[in-house]
């Protein structure tokens, strides 16, 4: 017999939130950002749902071909670039769009005998210090690139380090940005998730957003996106597999990291971080049973966990859990955490079987 977890996956809920951020931005074109596999919810199950985007974002060649050869015809971008110079080929083929950080880039293109000219976004470093052309060097990588058959339409792109912090934080980096790129005749990507939501002035021609096409927070809080009518794509559900009644005093699980004040009923779920449950989750991360909020007990194991049914005396063994999802924002169980809510949508294991609703 199977486990009973399971994550479902809502790809109305997709749809939905993809037309969100869409009228948001009414000005700019939309990069749905679906790389490490649709942020964990699965390309293939989900690009249909994104179906009115106007490009697809993401980072590796077997998730843009699987685009391509499923007949995706709009713009593919790939978020990290190109790693070796005879990648081009794939690029070209695929006609993809690329992302260029790094002078050897500059250099592999120059020796490229494109058929069919490259679509370029040229990545500005703007203190985030990950990939990307400092700000002084943008004119000069934007000059070179325009003499390079192999290269075709050139957009500006840079990301912002701390969109998720606060007006401070992104009016120096849109500034700084603002006044390399000031004489440069090109679209500009600038806006992830955050910016989207919160900075219109980054808007330009194109945004970015990933992480709230999945109805998650990119402040890792998610009452901070409450006032957005944006929902959750994954639901992690399982069901009580098991139920102790356990004396004051007692130790749970693993270490005997939680002791019952009282005599205590104890649901026994089947999750545990095989599944990708974060086992530092700490005794109190909130769980959905039977309509109600709980709390779990007790050290995550790999393939279990446990909660607390003292005030739910409706559960029994088979009642539904969920472990996040409509009901309980992947944001409050990553919180308790100590991650993000990206972090959990991209673990859930290959263990875990899929259901699309
Ligand atoms: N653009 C780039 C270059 C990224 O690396 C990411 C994600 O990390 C995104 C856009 C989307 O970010 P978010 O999910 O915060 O919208």
């Amino acid at each position: 017999m199977s486990r009973p977890i399971r994550a479902t996956i809502n790809t109305t809920a997709l749809s939905h939130n993809l037309r969100t951020i869409t009228a948001l931005a009414p000005a700019a074109k939309v990069w749905s950002v679906v790389k490490a596999n649709a942020y964990g919810h699965g390309l293939a199950r989900c690009y249909q749902a994104l179906a009115s985007t106007d490009g697809y974002a993401l980072l590796n060649y077997e998730e843009a071909i699987l685009l391509r050869e499923a007949g995706v015809a709009q713009p593919i971008l790939l978020l990290e670039g190109f790693f070796k110079p005879n990648d081009l080929a794939l690029i070209e083929a695929y006609q993809l769009t690329v992302a260029v950080h790094s002078d050897w880039q500059l250099r592999a293109l120059a020796d490229y005998p494109a058929k069919k000219p490259i679509a370029v976004y040229l990545k500005i470093n703007n203190g985030m210090n990950r990939l990307g052309f400092s700000p002084d060097k943008v004119r000069t990588v934007w000059q070179t690139l325009k003499t390079l058959p192999a290269v075709g339409d050139i957009t500006l792109m840079s990301h912002f380090a701390r969109a998720d912090e606060g007006p401070a934080f992104i009016r120096e980096p849109l500034q700084r940005l603002e006044q390399a790129t000031a004489t440069l005749q090109a679209p500009r990507c600038y806006a992830n998730s955050a910016a989207s939501l919160w900075y219109p002035e980054t808007h330009h021609q194109w945004i970015r957003p990933g992480v709230v096409l999945y109805g998650a927070s990119p402040t890792g809080c998610a009452i901070d996106i409450e006032p957005f009518d944006l929902r959750p794509v994954m639901t992690l559900s399982s069901e009580i597999i098991a139920i102790q009644q356990v004396a004051a005093g007692e130790g749970i699980g693993y270490g005997h990291r939680y002791t019952t004040t009282t005599a205590q009923r104890i649901g026994i779920i089947a999750c545990g971080y095989a599944d990708g449950y974060p086992r530092h989750a700490p005794s109190g991360t909130p769980v959905w049973v039977a309509g109600k909020r709980c709390k779990t007990v007790g050290t995550v194991s790999m393939d279990m966990l446990m909660v607390d049914l003292t005030d739910c005396p409706d559960a029994t063994i088979g009642s539904v859990v969920e472990l996040w999802g409509a009901q309980l924002p992947v944001d409050t169980i990553a919180q308790a955490a100590g991650t993000v809510g990206y972090e959990l949508l991209t673990s859930v294991t290959q263990r875990v079987p899929f259901t699309v609703i």
